[in-house]
């Protein structure tokens, strides 16, 4: 089969590589029709994620048709169309089973790298490095689906693919993003970055019933999305304070919740986003926090931040006494992703959100590698990349 690989930083390729085949009896195989670029690939492609090796399968936003199954599969049957949760859950352990999916015990063989950084191992991911448990990725034309009963949802015949693919990431984790605010009637919330992820936070928080959302980027096509739901925008790159910004817009107070869908590679002109960036780029510190520590220093007193963008290791500056002298709940982590996927696909159902007005490019996989570095630029005025793995290269 054809498959996108990673060779190095900035260097993604297009392979041919083996079919996956069942290696467990409780694996099956899914013809992928439907796969995408996330934001957290860009984390691969940059090389901030460690662990990554030549020819590694990227990929974990995809859905497909089921094409063979193990002999201890017995909720899905050949022929059934799925669409696959970025997280592989065993269902069985101690946090599977308490809802905490992300949290799984069970899925990363790899635990042991995990446990040097951080004590402890969280779920394995489809195409996220050796740390994350080595499996192959979503953005090629199969995958093996490990533990086919757990993660995978049915989807009806006769949705389009388009409609919900992004079940298998960005809209669960925009979601929980916006329901760990836990929004009450009038409140504001504040969501840092419109990427994808951030569209779908401001979208989710408006489901739970935020009287305004407040959306931050700097790219127009970006906010003008992100208006389109109803949002208030500011561009941070023509606001001469963004905190006292927020501040005039919220009656002085700050907004109730502030969301962070950035992540460690903000982009900024502060100080600390400099001191970040000089420490990166010797290797003294994985992240830029500078959205991070903003939202804490907005949010006003007893409010919450929420945390759906990537952080990895440890962050100098982080301004914890703020968060505690402001008693700020902050909240954050993998998504736990079968908690909202069959929620989420009723809502597409009933109409309540159409999940593909993101879509602004649809892409064969050969064009995937050009795709990145034209989604990593924010070129094109490009927000989310669709890739059908069947279709022909664009001539
Ligand atoms: P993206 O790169 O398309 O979007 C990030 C956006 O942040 C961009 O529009 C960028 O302009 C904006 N931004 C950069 N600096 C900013 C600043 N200082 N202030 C405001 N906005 C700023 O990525 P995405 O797909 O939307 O993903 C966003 C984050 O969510 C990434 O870190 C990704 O890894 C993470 N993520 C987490 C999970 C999870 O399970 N928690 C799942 C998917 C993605
Ligand atoms: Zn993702």
């Amino acid at each position: 089969m054809k498959a996108v690989c990673w060779f190095g930083k900035r260097d993604m390729r297009v392979e041919h590589v083996p079919d996956p085949r069942i290696l467990n009896p409780r694996d099956c195989i899914v013809r992928i029709t439907r796969s995408a670029i996330c934001g957290s690939d860009l984390h691969l492609y940059n090389g901030y994620i460690p662990t990554m090796e030549q020819g590694d399968i990227v990929g974990h936003e995809f859905m497909g048709e089921v094409v063979e199954v193990g002999s201890e599969v017995k909720k899905l049957t050949v022929g059934d169309h799925v669409v696959v949760p970025f997280t592989i859950c065993c269902g069985r352990c101690f946090f599977c089973k308490q809802g905490m999916w992300s949290a799984c015990d069970n899925t990363n063989p790899n635990a042991w790298m995990v446990e040097a950084q951080y004590g402890t191992s969280a779920a394995a991911l489809f195409g996220y490095s050796h740390l994350y448990g080595g499996y192959a990725g979503g953005q090629a034309q199969y995958a093996r689906v490990p533990f086919a009963d757990v993660g995978p949802i049915k989807v009806p015949q006769g949705i389009d693919d388009e409609k919900v693919l992004f079940l298998s990431d960005i809209f669960p984790t925009g979601y929980q993003a916006a329901e760990q605010c836990d929004i009450k009637r009038g409140q504001v919330v504040a969501v840092w970055g419109c990427g994808p992820v951030g569209q779908f936070a401001i979208r989710s928080a408006q489901m739970l019933g935020a009287e305004r959302v407040i959306g931050i980027d700097r790219f127009p096509e970006r906010l003008q999305l992100a208006e389109k739901s109803g949002a208030e925008v500011v561009n941070y790159d023509q606001t001469e304070d963004l905190i006292e910004t927020l501040k005039a817009m919220t009656g002085g107070r700050g907004p109730d919740a502030c969301i962070d869908a950035v992540g460690l590679e903000a982009h900024g002109h502060s100080v600390d986003y400099y001191l970040d960036s000089a420490k990166q780029k010797v290797h003294l510190q994985l992240e830029r926090a500078n959205v991070l520590r903003q939202a804490i220093h907005a949010c006003r007193k007893g409010g919450t931040v929420s945390v759906p963008g990537v952080y990895a290791g440890s962050i100098d500056n982080f301004p914890f006494g703020a968060a505690f002298g402001k008693g700020l709940t902050i909240r954050g982590g993998q998504t736990h992703m079968i908690r909202y996927m069959q929620p989420l696909l009723e809502r597409v159902q009933n109409g309540d959100i159409d999940p593909s007005f993101l879509i602004t490019h649809r892409v064969a996989l050969e064009d995937v590698p050009e795709m990145y570095k034209t989604f990593v630029n924010k070129d094109d005025h490009c927000v989310k990349v669709v890739i059908d793995p069947w279709a022909q290269k664009a001539a």
